[in-house]
């Protein structure tokens, strides 16, 4: 292609996806390939590599063309710095030398939802197109992107767990060994669990969801009770951020509109009661190169000269 390109790369935890931006932004070329959960990094990026090297093959990416290359990996990767940039520093449990010889252009890489959630970018509407949005996807774990002001808020560098956040100290045990995290009531396989518990011989998120959908009353009072824990979840991260809309994704909201409305309900009530304004709640059925799209917008938007509509600057 001719005036040059950013590409974005997701090493996913159960796909890799690959996503060539135009300098103006628009999607030039796209490929998503599924692994398996016990697929290294290291070997991810093999994949990624590999739908890479098809694109220069036939002609769909000229290397030389490349500005900057962004890298969503999942997992949690305290070494970010919080400007995101990482320099040459490599992500844990993957060595990216065979990438830059591939492609010769700057990389900038961060955690694969922080990047996803570059992807919604002046989704808040023309009036606010900085405005502060929080992007939570609903997966077996809860993550979060925050993004404000064109940019995406990192702490420390691992700012969005939003999993982790406490919503009974004395509550179920969570993957990481506290007790009542948020993921260890609506994680995909907590959900599964909690209809088992309700007496529903579900086998999977799928099976669940099928119930709901068929309007079975049970079915339906774990999805609320999903939204409610959802909902009490988000209300500590708006308390803290005050943002202008929430996108929800991920699988999770297979179990329906019940329990995104339980969500609303929950985080209205919170908020009503201090008197504060309630942010709105999307659902996005996403797509699965939302991250490699956002680690390619975050290329060009250092390293690329105009990023929706505006100037940036170079460094
Ligand atoms: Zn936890």
């Amino acid at each position: 292609m001719a005036a040059g390109a950013a590409v974005g790369i997701e090493l996913g935890k159960a796909q890799v996806a690959v996503t060539i931006l135009a300098m103006d932004g628009t999607v030039h070329a796209q490929k998503v390939t599924s692994t398996l959960p016990e697929v290294s990094l290291q070997r991810r990026l093999g994949i990624a590599l590999g739908s890479v090297h098809t694109f220069i093959a036939s002609d769909v990416l000229n290397p030389g063309s490349v500005l900057g290359i962004g890298l969503g990996v999942a997992g949690r990767h305290p070494t970010s710095r919080p400007d995101g940039d990482s320099g040459s520093v490599d992500p844990p449990g993957v060595k990216l030398d065979r990438l830059g010889r591939l492609l010769p252009a700057p990389i900038i890489w961060d955690n694969n939802t922080r990047m996803a959630a570059l992807r919604y970018l002046g989704s808040s509407g023309p009036e606010s197109p900085n405005a502060c949005v929080l992007y939570v996807v609903l997966s077996s774990g809860v993550s979060a992107g925050i993004i404000e002001g064109g940019q995406v808020f990192r702490g420390r560098g691992a700012a969005g767990e939003l999993g982790h956040i406490c919503i009974d100290p004395i509550g179920h045990v969570c993957s990481c060994g506290a007790k009542g995290c948020l993921e260890a009531y609506i994680g995909v396989e907590a959900a599964v669990q909690c209809a088992r518990g309700k007496g529903l011989a579900v086998e999977d998120l799928k099976a669940l969801a099928d119930l709901v959908q068929s309007g079975d009353a049970v079915a339906l009072a774990v999805s609320r009770q999903i939204g409610r824990s959802l909902g009490i979840g988000l209300s500590s991260a708006v308390m803290l951020i005050d943002p202008l809309r929430i996108i929800l994704t991920g699988p999770l909201l297979s179990l329906g509109p019940a329990l995104v409305s339980a969500a609303s309900e929950e985080l209205r009530f919170r908020r009503r009661a201090v008197n504060l304004e309630v942010p709105d709640i999307v659902a996005e059925v996403g797509s699965p190169f939302d991250s490699s799209h956002g680690a390619a917008l975050s290329a060009l938007q250092r390293w690329g000269d105009t990023f929706l509509g505006g100037p940036t600057s170079h460094s």
